[in-house]
């Protein structure tokens, strides 16, 4: 199912182009989780890249070599039980694609069913596609909810994002996290790890649009995607292209404090 308004207006405008998948779309798409989308649009265009959007949902199968970039985002538990009975008709696709290092944002739900299982709040046992080692149990009546703030170490980045979720995830072995909690809940009550980093396969709690408040990842991802298909390619920086937009964004906050 394509996105139509979606699609880069005067696509032999640009010099490139991206096909991205939006993982089960239609129903999985809470809290903002869309504006990603929008996000990767922009910052795609920025770059030169048109973008074509495709829903990839209940019944659909999936080919790795038709799309170079997939977003999923967060569901409730009713679509989640109900989408958990289709993952068979992506699976092979969609391992091929995590396992070939292709990029990937996966929010909350989406992020748990790159996993084992998911346990709702009601205690059913929800497969995954079980591609990645984590599995996800649940805090029962409870959920994290609120502001969150994590460090990614190794790209020397902040990320801000707001959490809602009652699944708790615990990464296996070979999964890093996206980052370490500063503020907020993150993956679990245990350690201090939030979301997923595995080859160009990012998962996170993060809703907000997590990709609108920290520019500088959904350039990363961007990025990735048009390095694989355009290898000989040199694309700007993000210093160089979003210069403006963070003054902007430091003006805007600062007029924010100054009139509340
Ligand atoms: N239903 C899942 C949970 O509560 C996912 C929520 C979400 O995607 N926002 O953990």
């Amino acid at each position: 199912m394509s996105y139509i308004s979606l699609q880069t207006n005067h696509p032999e405008k640009y010099p490139y182009d991206l096909k991205i998948a939006h993982f089960y779309g239609d129903l999985m798409n809470t809290y903002g989780d869309n504006g990603n989308v929008l996000l990767l649009k922009y910052v795609a265009e920025k770059l030169g890249a048109a973008c074509a959007f495709e829903i990839v949902s209940l019944g659909d199968s999936f080919k790795m070599s038709d799309f170079d970039l997939v977003f999923w985002g967060g569901g409730q538990d009713f679509e989640q039980q109900v989408i958990s009975e289709d993952l068979q008709n992506v699976l092979p696709g969609l391992k091929e694609y995590v396992e070939a290092g292709k990029p990937m944002l996966a929010i909350c739900g989406g992020y748990q069913f790159l996993g084992q299982y998911y346990i709702d709040a009601a205690g059913n046992k929800i497969p995954g596609t079980g591609i990645l080692g984590h599995v996800t149990k649940n805090l029962g009546d409870d959920r994290f909810i609120g502001d969150i703030e994590i460090r990614n170490e190794e790209f020397g980045e902040t990320y801000y994002g707001f959490e809602n979720h009652s699944g708790i995830t615990y990464l296996s072995e070979n999964e890093k996290p996206l980052g370490r909690v500063v503020y907020g809940g993150g993956n679990n009550p245990d350690d201090d790890t939030e979301g997923l980093h595995y080859k160009n396969t990012f998962g996170t709690y993060f809703h907000g649009p997590i990709l609108s408040r920290n520019p500088r990842l959904a350039y990363r991802i961007v990025r990735i995607a048009l390095e694989q298909k355009y290898p000989s390619v040199q694309f700007p920086a993000f210093d160089e292209l979003f210069r403006d937009l963070e003054s902007e964004q430091i003006t805007d906050i600062k007029r924010k404090i100054e009139t509340n």
